[in-house]
C-alpha cells in the first residue's frame, strides 16, 4: 500500500515548504524507498500557465507538458521521482473538473457540495499520482494554514487518513518561530496557535519542523512539544541555512528527520549515504575558481521569476569546481544606458525565456554585445529569437527583422507563429503552448553535439513562435549554425555561431532537467566557456 506525507505551513507563506518536501523525498530515496511528489495550490487559476512570473514566479514545465509551480523544479532537482501532469493541481482544476462533470449530468439529483464532492474529488487527485503500491506519496499544500482557501484541502487530508490503514499517513507542518531582536527571544506562540488551528480541523500534526533565524533551544521544544501535543523527539530545526539551499536535507538528516518518519510510517529502509551530496557542499562552499553570469532579463527584481536558470547556473558551477556570481540585469536598463555599462565584466551572458514585448531591445543589444565582444552568449528560447532576430539585422542585413510576437508587420519575420497555434492566439490561451518534452537531433561537430555527447536529445518547450525556416539559407551562409533540428517536424531547435568562442541558442529549457548532482551538460559548457573567458580577460580567475 502507498504512503503519504502530508506538508502543511503556518505562520506565515515563502517558509520554504518546497525545500522541505524535496529535502524529505531526497532523504526518503536516500534510504531506498521509492518517493513520488506533489504540489497543491488553492489559488483558482487551473495551472500557473497564464500567470505572471511577476504573480507566481517561474511555470516550471514537465516532461509530459504540464505548467506546474516552481516548488516541482526542487522536487525534481532533489529527487529522481518523474514528475507528471498529476503531480500539480489547484483549487482551480478541482472545481473545473466538478463543474465539467456537473454538467455532464453525473451528480444527476445531487446538491453538489464542499463537503462531499469538493473533498472527494481533492482526494481522488492525491491518490491519482501512485503508480505504484510502494510508492512514497509527499503532497505539499500550498499557502498557510488559516486560509479561507486551503480548507477543503485539509479537510481532504484529514479525511484521507481515515481510510488507510495504520502507520500510512503522517502529517508534518512547517512554520516560524519569530526571532525578537531586542528582547533576544525565539518566540513559539505563532507557531501554538498555527498547530491550534490545524488541530480545530482534526488534524494533529506528527512532526513539526521550526523555520528559525537562531538555534532553538531545549525550552523552544519543549514548550512546543507540551502545546502542540508532540512528542519532544518529533520537534525539528531548520535553521536559516549559510551558503546553499542544497544544505536542507543534510541538516534535516543530522537531527535524525528521516529516521523518525521512516519508524512513524513503518517503512525501513537503510541508512542513507550521503556522500555524494556532502561532496557537491564541499565544492559549493569552496570552490576553486569563479566567473561572473549576466541573466539579462524581464523580472530579473524577482528572484523566483529565473528559479530553474539560477540553480541550472549554480549545477554548471559545481560541475567545473567554480562559483558562478549572477548579475541580474534588467533589459530596460540595456535599452536606457547600453550594453557595455551593464555587461562590461560579465563572462558569460545568458537571456533566458519570456513573453511580451517590454525590454526586447534590451534583449537584442546583449546578444549583439556578446557576439561582437566574443563573451560567451547561453539564449534559452526567447534568448534564442532575441539572438535570431539580432544576427538577422546585423549580420545578415535583414532590415526591420523581428518576431511576429512584436512587430506583426515586420519586413523580416525571422521569427514566427507556429502553424498551429494560429487558431489560439487570443482566444484560448491556458495550455496551448508548444509544451512539454520533444526529441532534437544535433549537428555532428557542433557545439550542442560537444556538450552532450550524443546526437539524440529530448528537451522541454513552452512557446508559440519559432525560427522561421523560410530564413534558413539567409542565416547558414552568414555563419550561423542550425545546430539542433526536430526529427519529427521541420522546426529548428538549436542555432549557434561559427566564428565565436561559445553562442549557442536553444528553443527549448534545458534549466528544468538541470541537478546539482548532474549539471545539464549545456549549462555545464557555458560555464566553461565563462571561465575561459575570464582566464583571457583581465580578472584573474579567483574567488
Ligand atoms: N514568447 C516566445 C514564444 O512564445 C518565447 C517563449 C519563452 O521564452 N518561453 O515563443
Amino acid at each position: 500500500m502507498p504512503k503519504y506525507i502530508f506538508v502543511t505551513g503556518g505562520v506565515v507563506s515563502s517558509l520554504g515548504k518546497g525545500l522541505t518536501s524535496a529535502s524529505i523525498g531526497m532523504l526518503l530515496e536516500h534510504r531506498g524507498l521509492k518517493v513520488t511528489m506533489q504540489k497543491i495550490d488553492p489559488y483558482l487559476n487551473v495551472d500557473p500557465g497564464t500567470m505572471s512570473p511577476f504573480q507566481h514566479g517561474e511555470v516550471y514545465v514537465t516532461d509530459d507538458g504540464a505548467e506546474t509551480d516552481l516548488d516541482m523544479g526542487h522536487y525534481e532537482r532533489f529527487t529522481n521521482c518523474k514528475l507528471t501532469k498529476a503531480s500539480n493541481f489547484t483549487t482551480g482544476r478541482v472545481y473545473y473538473n466538478i463543474i465539467n462533470k456537473e454538467r455532464r449530468g453525473d451528480y444527476l439529483g445531487k446538491t453538489v457540495q464542499v463537503v462531499p464532492h469538493v473533498t472527494d474529488e481533492i482526494i481522488r487527485l492525491i491518490r491519482a499520482i501512485v503508480q505504484d503500491e510502494n510508492d512514497i506519496v509527499i503532497s505539499e499544500l500550498g499557502g498557510t494554514v488559516g486560509d479561507i482557501e486551503g480548507l477543503p484541502f485539509l479537510e481532504a487530508i484529514r479525511q484521507l487518513r481515515l481510510d488507510e490503514p495504520p502507520n500510512s499517513c503522517l502529517y508534518i507542518h512547517l512554520t516560524l518561530l519569530p526571532y525578537l531582536k531586542t528582547s533576544g527571544e525565539l518566540k513559539t506562540k505563532p507557531t501554538q496557535h498555527s498547530v491550534g488551528k490545524l488541530r480545530e480541523i482534526g488534524i494533529q500534526p506528527d512532526i513539526i519542523i521550526c523555520r528559525t533565524q537562531v538555534p532553538m533551544q531545549q525550552e523552544h521544544r519543549e514548550k512546543i512539544s507540551l502545546f502542540c501535543n508532540v512528542r519532544k523527539e518529533a520537534v525539528f530545526e531548520e535553521k536559516d541555512v549559510d551558503y546553499s539551499i542544497y544544505e536542507v536535507p543534510m541538516l534535516l538528516h543530522r537531527q535524525g528527520l528521516d529516521t523518525m518518519i521512516a519508524e512513524l510510517l513503518d517503512l525501513g529502509g537503510s541508512e542513507p549515504d550521503l556522500t555524494k551530496w556532502q561532496e557537491l557542499l564541499e565544492v559549493v562552499k569552496s570552490p576553486s575558481q569563479m566567473c561572473k553570469v549576466a541573466v539579462v532579463g524581464k523580472y530579473v527584481e524577482l528572484i523566483d521569476a529565473y528559479k530553474s536558470i539560477y540553480e541550472a547556473l549554480g549545477h554548471g558551477g559545481i560541475a567545473n569546481d567554480a562559483r558562478v556570481e549572477i548579475k541580474r540585469i534588467r533589459s530596460e536598463d540595456i535599452e536606457h544606458m547600453g550594453a557595455e555599462a551593464n555587461l562590461h565584466d560579465a563572462d558569460g551572458i545568458l537571456v533566458p525565456g519570456g513573453f511580451g514585448e517590454r525590454g526586447i531591445e534590451g534583449k537584442v543589444l546583449a546578444a549583439r554585445y556578446a557576439r561582437e565582444n566574443e563573451i560567451p552568449y547561453f539564449g534559452i528560447c526567447l534568448g534564442l529569437q532575441v539572438a535570431v532576430v539580432e544576427f538577422a539585422r546585423n549580420v545578415c542585413g535583414l532590415e526591420g527583422a523581428n518576431s511576429t510576437e512584436f512587430d506583426k508587420a515586420s519586413p523580416a519575420p525571422v521569427i514566427s507563429l507556429l502553424e498551429e497555434q494560429k487558431e489560439f492566439i487570443g482566444k484560448k490561451m491556458g495550455g496551448t503552448m508548444r509544451l512539454g518534452a520533444y526529441p532534437c537531433v544535433l549537428e555532428k561537430g557542433s557545439r550542442a553535439h560537444a556538450a552532450y555527447g550524443t546526437t539524440e536529445i529530448s528537451e522541454r518547450h513552452r512557446h508559440r513562435y519559432e525560427f522561421n525556416n523560410a530564413y534558413r539559407e539567409a542565416f547558414t551562409s552568414s555563419g550561423m549554425i542550425l545546430a539542433g533540428l526536430s526529427p519529427v517536424r521541420d522546426l529548428v531547435e538549436i542555432v549557434e555561431i561559427a566564428n565565436h568562442p561559445w553562442f549557442l541558442a536553444v528553443q527549448f529549457h534545458p534549466e528544468f532537467k538541470s541537478k546539482p548532482t548532474a549539471a545539464h551538460p549545456l549549462f555545464t559548457a557555458f560555464v566553461t566557456a565563462a571561465l575561459a573567458h575570464r582566464k583571457d580577460s583581465e580578472h584573474p580567475s579567483q574567488v
